[in-house]
């Protein structure tokens, strides 16, 4: 197996590329497009690119090189010194590479860099020979040593900048660029002996000369180290959290590439610089970006100092040219990826350089305007717009805002990195965040800048702030990933997390832990105390979006809502139908009381004033619901859940009842509670979610399912005369003999006839089940006998097929089989290939049954994407979802079907 690929040109100036751009499997993300740009023209640092097989071989054998691997990087390395006409390590003109990660899937700043390499104690000679500038070679030996002693050793980064901030103490320098070469040289050796302080003998048994840890002075040491070290972050912590939020799979391996370092602090000519080439935050056609003069291409990621915007590079004197080619290069890329871009480059000495190029992340709004704008420039097609749009983005811009009429004070303005409102209590690390979110507590971020490590906590809270950093800082385009609300570079925000408070330049406030703040990440504004959040509109992109998928999807999208205002919106979001009306959201409040008169009495009066008010109440519900969906389908569910839960919990009665009796209350009024618990007692089942629930409700006590399919025959019936078009349909839940379903469906007939009998009006009610069980799967063609659709209700469905207790499992095992990857992901999330293979044989068998069947999902799986491309592709006839998954649904459908 070929393990390593070169790319870039050779001495005499020809390409010898070997990867192209859909190589991303072997070569990542980064390697292939370095590759694609190199075949393009552009100017690309030549290079060579270690498989990601490689590193997986070398992880899954114990950090065991595979034969050859090693002898086929040091062949590559001679090749890119020839090509480069330069030795690594050389003593009079030194070759100095990068070494970093690169993996099939973008993985921003999870993974590992080491820039530099190549220097030791006789390159710097050649380095500042070539150059003629000490400095500039002194500080890129210091920040290698920095930096490899970090990435590659894991010592601890503070170690140096301690031995900086000391060194300025004793020069009286205000900044690192006070710092002299000599007193840079004298850091180098200062850090060699920090090196060889921290680093265990034991680990590195190579580094040791003399009985004591030396700073590696021979390249080819250096290169493998860094090189096993990338290897080694794919599977550090922030990493794999990282793949398993985004899906990413464990065993896809990192890149790694090797390429010749240019670079951006040589200098006013010199500069470095991430960009875009659109707006990645609203989709705008405009060059976007921040830039450096003067310095490496870490300074301008990490937030350290604040960047100018890109537009006005091509300005800057002595930059102009490299500017305008960037321009150039921006269009180039564009036209050939054909989507929006995310660039990395740098100017060495007035001369351009490309070091990276991606689809650039994006937020759902920019998604939106980039994919339409290009279909209408004739750079993509309709297809493809909606290919490039993510579904599960879309929610963000059905994330609330600021509500335009709340009043507030602004506490301090930021840049608007990632659009959405947040409200929460401050936090100042990334624990506490997590910590919070565990006791179920909304929480802001609050960093002068974030990292990697504070990966959990952003993912926990609810918005980010921090006083540092750009648009294209680690914060923002995380935030920006993740869909959170993100305000970055804060300024008058002073913040000192080990007291876990900052003030706010120009006022008197000091924030504390647990103060809420409200951000609004679209405008960069933040708010001291809450302010009222409401959710947005649909903005015209989405709608015109969701209109070309609507062209493409052969799903149906129904919602699941339980009331007028919920159904109303499902139908403003494209909603053709309600897919599940779960009528026990009807019983709560004071109709709660209602149906416990109902199940506490024995007494038959009682009992049928009850249902005679939950009727009267039913009916008025059914109405407004089939009103707000005239003309489409709305599936009643008939009454699913045990009893019990419309009851009071006998551990509250417990308490209660010794309450009283311990303040001496009333003998009689302490007897009736004791007869109020045992009779609640009297319904509690070991296993309520196996118990008395579902249809086996309706055949215990059959005036249920009356009342409420009498509800629902006069509610239509009314509408109808009326004037209007109300198609409800009955579902019975729960379901798992066709003898169940044939009981109840003659009962809701019958009680049907006896309507339109007394409302002289015609109904043509379709009576259907659910499928939430393995053993209606499994006779379906016999329980579609008795159906005239169905609709699988995956979450139960999920729960009986594992033997996982839907309401308990999240908390309990879920989050350990996920680390140990005993499941690949959450099967209540996202359907499960088992539960899905239950799906298809009912499908199939039902149709079989009963070949005019429908069949639908209603269960969570339902707005999921990657389940709605299985239930495309098993051939449902539609997915139902809560109303706001209704855009995502439709739009994932459309990319199922392409
Ligand atoms: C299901 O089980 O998937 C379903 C939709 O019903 P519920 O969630 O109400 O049990
Ligand atoms: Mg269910």
């Amino acid at each position: 197996v070929k393990r390593v690929y070169r790319f870039g040109k050779d001495s005499q100036g020809v390409n010898v590329t070997e990867g192209a751009a859909s190589m991303k499997g072997v070569l990542g993300g980064k390697g292939a497009n370095l590759a694609e740009m190199a075949n393009i023209g552009l100017p690309v640092p030549p290079g060579f690119t270690i498989t990601c097989q490689t590193c997986m071989e070398y992880a899954n054998a114990g950090n065991v090189w595979p034969d050859g691997a090693l002898d086929e990087i040091r062949a590559y390395r001679v090749d890119l010194e020839e090509r480069m006409g330069k030795k690594i390590g050389d003593a009079s003109d030194p070759l100095l590479v990068s070494v970093r990660s690169g993996a099939p899937m973008s993985m921003p700043g999870m993974m590992d860099t080491v820039l530099n390499l190549g220097l030791n104690d006789e390159s710097i000679q050649g380095l500042i020979a070539q150059t003629g500038n000490p400095r500039f070679a002194w500080d890129s030996y210091r920040r290698f040593i920095q930096m490899f002693s970090n990435v590659v050793i894991g010592l601890d980064g503070d170690l140096f900048e301690n031995a900086i901030i000391a060194m300025k103490q004793r020069r009286g320098a205000a900044s690192d660029t006070d710092l002299t070469a000599e007193d840079l040289a004298e850091l180098v050796s200062e850090f060699k002996a920090i090196f060889s302080q921290n680093t265990s003998a034991a680990d590195y048994p190579s580094l040791v000369v003399d009985g004591e840890v030396r700073f590696p002075q021979d390249p080819m040491v250096q290169l493998q180290l860094a090189i096993e070290a990338v290897f080694g972050s794919w599977n550090n912590p922030r990493a794999t959290l990282y793949r398993q939020k985004n899906k990413i799979a464990d065993d896809l391996g990192t890149a790694v590439n090797v390429q010749c370092m240019v670079f951006g602090n040589k200098g006013n000519t010199s500069a470095t610089g991430v960009a875009f080439t659109r707006n990645p935050a609203d989709g705008t056609k405009e060059f976007y970006g921040d830039y450096l003069v003067n310095a490496q291409g870490e300074d301008v990621v990490a937030g350290i100092r604040n960047t100018s915007p890109i537009s006005e590079l091509k300005h800057v004197e002595g930059l102009t040219e490299a500017g305008q080619e960037l321009e150039d290069v921006f269009v180039l890329l564009e036209n050939h990826f054909r989507d929006m871009m995310d660039i990395e480059f740098t100017i060495e000495q007035g001369k351009l350089w490309m070091l990276q190029t991606r689809a650039g992340k994006r937020t759902a709004a920019s998604a939106l305007k980039v994919a339409i704008d290009m279909q209408r420039e004739g750079l993509i097609s309709k297809e493809e717009a909606v290919c490039c749009v993510e579904p599960s983005q879309l929610d963000q811009l059905l994330h609330p805002q600021f509500d335009k009429n709340a009043r507030y004070d602004v506490l301090a303005r930021g840049l608007n990195a990632s659009p959405g409102a947040a409200v929460g209590k401050v936090v100042f690390s990334a624990a506490d965040a997590v910590e919070a979110a565990e006791r179920g507590e909304k929480t802001v971020l609050v960093r002068w800048e974030t990292t990697p490590d504070d990966l959990a906590g952003m993912i926990a809270a609810e918005g980010i702030l921090t006083s540092h950093g750009g648009k294209t800082s680690h914060a923002a385009v995380i935030a920006r990933g993740m869909g959170a609300p993100c305000v970055c570079g804060a300024e008058a925000l002073r913040i000192d997390a080990e007291k876990k408070q900052a003030t706010v330049v120009g006022t008197d406030v000091v924030l504390r832990e647990g103060d809420i703040i409200s951000l609004d990440g679209t405008t960069g504004i933040v708010v001291l105390g809450a302010v009222d959040l409401v959710q947005p509109e649909l903005t015209g992109d989405l709608d015109t979006i969701l209109e070309w998928a609507d062209e493409f999807r052969t799903l149906g999208v129904r919602a699941n809502a339980d009331n007028p205002e919920d159904a109303q919106l499902s139908r403003e979001f494209g909603a053709e139908g309600i897919g599940l009306d779960r009528t026990e959201h009807m019983f709560l409040g004071e109709r709660k009381q209602i149906i416990q008169s109902f199940i506490l009495n024995e007494d038959e009066e009682t009992r049928e004033k009850a249902i005679a008010d939950l009727y009267a109440a039913q009916t008025g519900d059914f109405y407004g619901m089939f009103k707000a969906m005239d003309g489409l389908p709305v599936i009643v569910r008939l009454l699913d859940p045990p009893l019990h839960e419309f009851l009071e919990s006998p551990r509250t009665l417990d308490v209660e009842i010794a309450r009283m009796e311990a303040s001496g209350a009333d003998a009689r009024a302490v007897a009736e509670k004791r007869a109020l618990l045992a009779k609640i007692d009297s319904f509690v089942e070991a296993n309520p979610m196996l118990g008395l629930r579902g249809c086996r409700l309706g055949i215990v006590y059959p005036i249920l399912p009356v009342m409420q399919v009498r509800a629902i025959a006069t509610a239509a019936a009314r509408l109808k005369k009326e004037g209007l078009d109300p198609r409800p349909e009955i579902m019975i839940p729960l379901v798992s003999t066709v003898n169940e379903l044939a009981k109840l469906r003659e009962v809701a007939q019958r009680t049907i006839a006896e309507v339109v009998e007394a409302e002289g009006v015609e109904l043509h009610l379709e009576i259907g089940t659910m499928i939430e069980l393995p053993r209606a799967a499994v006779t379906a063609d016999e329980i579609a006998t008795q159906a005239d659709f169905f609709s699988f209700g995956t979450n139960d469905l999920t729960q009986t097929t594992f033997g996982f207790s839907r309401d308990d499992v999240e908390g309990e095992f879920i989050p350990q089989y996920l680390t140990e990857k005993l499941l690949p992901y959450n099967p209540f999330a996202t359907i499960d290939p088992g539960v899905a293979k239950l799906v298809k044989m009912g499908v199939d068998l039902g149709r079989q049954g009963n070949p005019d069947l429908t069949v639908g999902v209603c269960g969570e799986h339902g707005g999921d994407p990657d389940s709605i491309h299985a239930f495309h592709k098993i051939g449902l006839d539609y997915v139902s979802c809560s109303p706001y998954r209704v855009p995502v649904a439709r739009l994932a459908a459309a990319q199922a079907a392409l």
